[in-house]
């Protein structure tokens, strides 16, 4: 045991101020361009996760000064209809990011739907050519919670060049666009995955770990190497008795409270990543208006 506990990174805290800045930028954008960033979120059928979070993203667009729009389909929307909606929005000055929320119903094709939205308001950055962007350094909207994770650490830690960073997961959404980053960031990066031989030691070996998995406390505290800034990105729900018959909680990958014994900067669940993704969402919305109208995307925005 250390005799310094590591600094708890309040993610919470952090996307208020970014969503204060975004809000600058959409009134800078607004009274010097005559632009107004506009942010259309599409969800087919009632998952209440989903409508919870599509909510949130709409109050807090219209907080920020965006143009909001929010289109909630039957469960029965055939394919061609949403993806002539889509098409529809692709062809909208007013709406400068698209957003199709997942999962959706079985009748409808999710890469079709993806592959119809317009790069140029892919805010989500799922479209082949948001990816190829990432990875060849060109400015346009990046992966929303590893652009979260990237402003998080850049702030707590500062300058991340030569660190050993170790992603654990390499899904399309956070892991594979998370490394990227880290790379470009100068880091040397090591992607674990399910198949990875001798994880605990793997990870021992971090100055940075993204956990990115989706398994309860899968990263064990006596596998942070002393000082090392640890991202905790996974969510999942847990029984939990000690609050009574029936209840849950919500745990991150990493077993935290043995971690942050050891690490120098931990991310706590909740209040770490899960508050940034929506803030970077309206980050990549401010960008894509801005790239949209031949104007430099703010740099306190983009990795
Ligand atoms: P995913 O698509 O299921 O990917 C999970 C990754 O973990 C895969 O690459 C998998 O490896 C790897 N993995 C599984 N078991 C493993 C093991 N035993 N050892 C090492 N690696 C293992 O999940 P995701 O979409 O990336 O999400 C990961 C977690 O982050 C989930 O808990 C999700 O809810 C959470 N999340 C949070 C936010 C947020 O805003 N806070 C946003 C997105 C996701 P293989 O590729 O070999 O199968």
């Amino acid at each position: 045991m250390t005799a310094t506990a590591a600094q708890i990174i309040d993610g919470k805290s952090y996307a208020e101020g970014l969503r204060a800045r975004i809000a600058g930028h959409v009134a800078r954008l607004k009274a010097e361009h005559g632009v107004t960033p506009g942010l259309a979120v599409v969800i087919v059928g009632h998952d209440p996760a989903s409508e919870i979070y599509v909510a949130n993203k709409a109050r807090q667009t219209v907080e920020a000064g965006m143009h909001s729009e929010k289109y909630e389909l039957p469960e029965t929307t055939s394919e061609g209809e949403l993806l002539a909606l889509v098409d529809r929005l692709n062809g909208d000055p007013n709406i400068h990011g698209i957003l199709v929320q997942l999962p959706l119903p079985r009748q409808i094709d999710p890469t079709r739907v993806i592959l119809a939205i317009s790069p140029d308001k892919d805010v989500d950055c799922f479209t082949p050519a948001s990816v190829g962007k990432l990875q060849i350094g060109l400015p346009g909207p990046v992966s929303c919670t590893p652009l979260g994770c990237l402003m998080l650490l850049r702030d707590f830690v500062g300058n991340l060049a030569g660190k050993h960073a170790v992603v654990v997961g390499r899904s399309n959404l956070v892991g594979k666009p998370m490394a990227q980053l880290l790379l470009r960031e100068n880091c040397t990066v090591t992607i674990a995955h399910s198949r990875t031989a001798d994880l605990p030691g793997i990870v021992r070996q971090a100055d940075i770990v993204v956990a990115a998995v989706g398994r309860p406390h899968i990263i064990k505290g006596d596998w942070i190497k002393p000082g090392a800034a640890v991202i905790d990105v996974g969510v999942n729900r847990v029984p939990a008795p000690d609050k009574g018959k029936g209840k849950t909680r919500l745990v991150g990958d990493v077993d935290t409270q043995a971690a942050r014994e050891v690490a120098g900067w931990i991310t706590p669940v909740p209040g770490g990543v899960g508050p940034m993704t929506i803030a970077c969402l309206l980050a990549n919305t401010v960008t894509t208006a801005s790239l949209i109208n031949g104007l430099p995307p703010p740099r306190d925005l983009t990795p």
